[in-house]
């Protein structure tokens, strides 16, 4: 019988990739459990990006070390973007953790496994090589879920060379590397083949993949290569710098039809004072050009983005500044943080912080801003028809479909049969939510 393993995932869609990663290089020896107390293997994969990282990592390991008590064979691991960061302190501070392994260290899990279980002495790895290629690993079989997946992640490069100064990604993902193109469709064409028709390409920029290597497309010409799989209907990808955004990714973007209408751009702040300070490389006019030209070749392009309010030294007329742009982009959704320090970063030694009470009321107003430009767009799409993938059934209601449209709106829709997953349909939106569109089905176009 084979042992068991829980992963607890904190962080971005790129973590979640990471887990699923660990999951398929465990999965000669360990079957996935959604139950922590039935582990053999407990992994917690961490994020140091937007989180308080250290604490709640801290905090949800000391939840297993009880386990650890009455299962004194139980192998505790942190992985991801803390263990990059803390290294050996972990084990310092947490004696039970076993395993420590960083944004590279992971892919030698089990290599790390069979020296714990030699040694019985906790290992640390936290290498980071800048020429790193992530290995080509691949689900044999669906083992995570038994449940079809019609939309799968691909991460396409790992790490960042620009260096925003609020940002820790550099310091624990390391330096920008792009994987072979055909490891990334090798890895699609699997995907394809168990069903998926929707792959959303990562990476911290995408739009620089492939630039440092020689004989790699570049990120435009990928999704060209990505969209000749057959059976493989939609393509996404994030996150673009928006100084890297090319005039030939917005060409490809508007002539390719598998590409999607929906392009996600951190602003991070609307002031170019700030912009500069966030060593961001762009100016707000730079950045609404691009805008422009987006909207231009894409009339029906949806445009989503980050926003860190109270930077230091954000004054109330920079503040404003970003308010504006939110009204001139108008986004279809943002994710909004208030500024909050991270090791290592430049921002960290800036004297000017802005004080706490200050960044929530930013905070605030920014919601209040994008909830009415939110709704007013989410309005726009009542009575409109739309292609809808089925993803699976609403979170709503068991008796509704979900899905989104190609600009990346979730839509909740009634159906005269419900085993539409997998199926591209046309719905007649009816009604628009906060986050959501509700709808009534029309005709399936695909299955
Ligand atoms: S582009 Fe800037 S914010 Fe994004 S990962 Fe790189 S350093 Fe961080």
């Amino acid at each position: 019988m084979k042992k068991r393993v829980y992963i607890k995932t904190f962080g971005c869609q790129m973590n979640e990739n990471d887990t699923e990663k660990m999951y398929i290089l465990l999965s000669d020896e360990y079957e996935p459990t959604l139950n922590p107390e039935e582990a053999d293997l407990i992994l917690i994969n961490t994020c140091s990006v937007r989180e308080k990282p250290q604490h709640k990592v801290y905090s949800e390991a000391g939840r297993y070390k009880h386990l650890k008590k009455k299962k004194p064979e139980l192998i505790i691991g942190i992985t991801g973007c803390v263990a990059q960061q803390e290294g050996e302190n972990i084990i310092k501070k947490l004696p039970y953790v076993d395993l420590v392994l960083g944004t590279q260290g992971f892919y030698f899990i089990k290599e790390a496994l069979k020296t714990f279980t030699k040694t019985k002495k906790p290992v640390v790895f936290t290498e980071l090589k800048s020429d790193f290629k992530p290995p080509l690993i691949l689900e044999e079989k669906n083992f995570i879920s038994s449940d079809k997946k019609i939309t799968a992640f691909v991460t396409i490069m790992q790490g960042c060379d620009n260096f925003c100064s609020y940002c820790i990604v550099p310091y624990v993902r390391g330096r920008e590397t792009s994987r072979p193109p055909e490891d990334i469709l090798k890895e699609v064409e699997e995907l394809v083949k168990k069903g998926v028709r929707e792959v959303t390409l990562l990476g911290q920029n995408v739009n620089s993949y492939g630039l440092k290597e020689k004989g790699y497309p570049d990120f435009a010409e990928l999704l060209n290569m990505v969209s000749q799989i057959e059976g493989l209907w939609r393509i996404r990808f994030t996150t673009s710098h928006p100084k890297d955004l090319s005039d030939r990714l917005i060409k490809v973007m508007a002539e390719n039809p598998k590409v999607c209408h929906h392009i996600h751009l951190p602003l991070q702040a609307g002031s170019n004072k700030v912009l500069k300070r966030m060593n961001r490389k762009y100016t707000k006019e730079e950045y609404f050009k691009k805008v422009k030209k987006l909207r231009d070749a894409i009339p029906d392009i949806a445009l989503t983005t980050d926003i860190i309010v109270g930077f230091p030294g954000e004054e109330k007329e920079d503040f404003e500044e970003t308010l504006e742009m939110l009204e001139k982009v108008r986004y279809h959704e943002i994710f909004s943080f208030k500024y909050s320090e991270r090791p290592f970063t430049v921002a960290q030694k800036f004297n000017d912080k802005i004080p706490e009470e200050e960044k929530e009321k930013r905070l605030k107003k920014v919601h209040e801003v994008q909830a009415r430009i939110t709704k007013e767009i989410y309005n726009s799409y009542v009575g409109k028809e739309v292609e809808v993938l089925v993803e699976g059934f609403s979170a709503k209601s068991k008796e509704l479909l979900m899905g989104r449209t190609t600009t990346n709106v979730i839509v909740n829709f009634k159906a005269p049969r419900l085993d539409l997953k997998g199926a591209l349909v046309r719905v007649l939106i009816e009604e628009a939510g906060k986050h959501s569109l509700k709808g009534k089905y029309l005709e399936t176009l695909k299955t």
